[in-house]
């Protein structure tokens, strides 16, 4: 093996290798069942595939248009305003991405600077803080109270500085399922006002959420949608994680610095795949549908394990559940993790993962996202422990 003969200091010296892989990996050597990385087990659409296929063999083969085919972000131009009821302009406010994440770090490029301070939300989906870090930014932490995952909002509040440049939030919330209400952001916007922060939202889950409860996407608040930036993803929406295709949506003062970025982190996202979910976004029921169709999966899953030691905890969005085992074990949640996929041969994330801060609350994350057949079989073995 080669070795770089010079000095290098490492830009993420804290970094690793994400759990997701880990736990992926683990789940494949071990033979285990997989309920850990967030990806479904079932098909695409056929007819998507096909418009796909389509779509390449009209010789839609090239670079797409830096932003993104334009009829694909005038139906999301479209979406957004009969679901949130917020206009946007598909030629100056909307650009496809290569996924969330690619929009999640090109927003943080476009605006975070060294020695800015961003509020995150502990614990936190894994990708803010390594392009916090990498933009010479500082991540300040507010912890969700447990077990709900609330926010606490006076705490919030005294958190910003003259530094603040911007405030993450995230929901429906990976890993823990909970959502934002109205009245969160209502505080939101209260505690920004008169302040130039800008704020990221992770609406990656915005179709899945469930009983009564409706998305509160920043869209719907006009004083906030001026300042953020709202990411969303066409992976979760049609089960499609590995197309890695997703968009950013935000004022056009906002959405000019992203595209400074984008335009050189990726130029433009896949061409043919835009150009079939064009199409597939006319569908409406798709993504209508969505929120009934993960209801039904997390019901089945939760009805499974009624029996289980395992301690259900809330979830009204995602297609995350947490159980919590500490009736179970006193082993850590990273052990535990490893010890259910190494003897029980089933693969879970433990939450403290996603805790900047120590914390363990002795919960794992397992996904839903799966046929009935993988769920009853992981049903089968957590019954057993
Ligand atoms: N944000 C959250 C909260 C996520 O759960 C995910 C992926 N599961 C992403 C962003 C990234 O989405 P994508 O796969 O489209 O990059
Ligand atoms: N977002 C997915 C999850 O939470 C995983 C994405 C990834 O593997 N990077 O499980």
């Amino acid at each position: 093996m080669m070795k770089y003969p010079g000095a290098l200091n490492s830009k993420l010296p804290t970094i690793g290798t994400t759990i997701f892989t880990i736990m992926s990996q683990k789940a494949q050597d071990n033979q285990a069942i997989n309920l850990s990385q967030g990806f479904p087990d079932f098909p695409v659409s056929s007819d998507l595939i096909n418009m796909v296929s389509k779509y390449m063999k009209q010789g839609y083969n090239q670079y797409a248009p830096m932003a993104g085919v334009m009829k694909l972000r005038e139906a999301i131009a479209e979406k957004v305003n009969n679901l949130y009821s917020c206009i946007y302009d598909p030629e100056s406010e909307i650009t496809i991405t290569s996924g969330a994440t690619q929009a999640i770090h090109t927003a943080i490029s476009a605006v975070v600077k060294e020695g800015d301070e961003v509020i995150v939300f502990d614990p936190a989906y894994d990708c803010y803080v390594p392009s916090i870090e990498l933009n010479g930014g500082k991540p300040i932490f507010a912890q969700l109270n447990f077990p709900d995952y609330s926010i606490n909002w006076e705490e919030v509040k005294k958190l910003i500085k003259q530094k603040t440049k911007m405030i993450i939030i995230n929901s429906p919330h990976n890993p823990t399922g909970s959502i934002l209400s109205a009245s969160d952001l209502m505080k939101l916007e209260k505690i920004t006002q008169n302040t130039d922060i800008v704020i990221l939202s992770d609406e990656v889950y915005e179709h899945i959420i469930f009983e009564n409860y409706e998305h509160q996407s920043v869209a719907r608040f006009p004083k906030l949608a001026e300042r953020s930036f709202i990411v969303s993803s066409f992976g979760k929406t049609y089960h499609a994680t590995g197309w890695k295709l997703g968009y950013c949506i935000a004022p056009k003062n906002l959405m000019t610095e992203f595209r400074k970025v984008h335009q050189f982190m990726v130029f433009s996202a896949n061409h043919p795949f835009q150009m079939a979910l064009a199409d597939f976004n006319q569908r409406a029921e798709e993504y209508t549908m969505l929120s009934e169709f993960y209801l039904q999966k997390r019901d089945y899953f939760r009805e499974l394990i009624k029996g289980s030691r395992f301690k259900v905890m809330p979830c009204k969005g995602t297609y995350f559940q947490l159980l919590g085992y500490d009736t179970i074990s006193k082993e850590s949640d990273l052990k535990y993790a490893d010890l259910l996929v190494t003897q029980q041969k089933i693969a879970a994330i433990p939450v403290s993962v996603f805790y900047h801060k120590p914390q363990d609350n002795k919960v794992l994350r397992f996904c839903f996202a799966k046929s009935n057949e993988t769920l009853e079989k992981a049903a089968k073995i957590l019954c057993n422990i």
